[in-house]
């Protein structure tokens, strides 16, 4: 399984391996050293039940989207197009742009799912079984705020 952890101080995405399991990382970005704690299931990449960066049991599951794939798909086509809508081939233009939309459905079909923590925001990512409900709003403020508190940044 591989995970993102971020840093509570400076919020950088910081890739770790479970396999590896290390129990210290240093942030890139700011220099804070945060401590790390891989339960047995996360390093098996079995399911994920405890987040190593804050202790963490509640999880949910999104789309490992990447909104700026989808988006240069579209906009390489839409420019694309408008060099056919100039030379007047409205039925190319539009062709190509219809192709661009249905690249980007296809695209965004064929991405797996991500379980986030709701706290620290830590990405998991690996062939584990996925048990984490959706988004929940009210869980996300609840729960952020309570980490927020818990490292100082409230
Ligand atoms: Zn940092
Ligand atoms: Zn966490």
């Amino acid at each position: 399984m591989r995970v993102i952890a971020h840093c509570p101080k400076c919020d950088a995405g910081l890739p770790v391996s479970a396999a590896e399991a290390p129990e210290t990382i240093k942030c890139g970005g700011c220099g804070h050293v945060l401590s790390l704690t891989f339960s047995e299931a996360i390093r098996n990449d079995a399911r994920v039940d405890v987040c190593p960066v804050c202790q963490g049991g509640d999880f949910y599951i999104r789309k490992d989207f990447d909104p700026k794939v989808g988006l240069t798909v579209v906009i390489v086509g839409a420019l694309i197009s408008a060099v056919f809508y100039w030379f007047g081939e409205d039925l190319i233009a539009y062709s190509i742009l219809g192709g661009a939309a249905l690249i980007d459905l296809f695209v965004y079909g064929r991405l797996g799912d991500v379980t986030v923590c709701y706290r620290c925001h830590s990405e998991f990512r690996g062939k584990y079984e996925r048990t984490a409900k959706h988004f929940d709003l009210h869980t996300a403020d609840v729960l952020e705020q309570e980490y927020e508190r818990k490292i100082g940044r409230r």
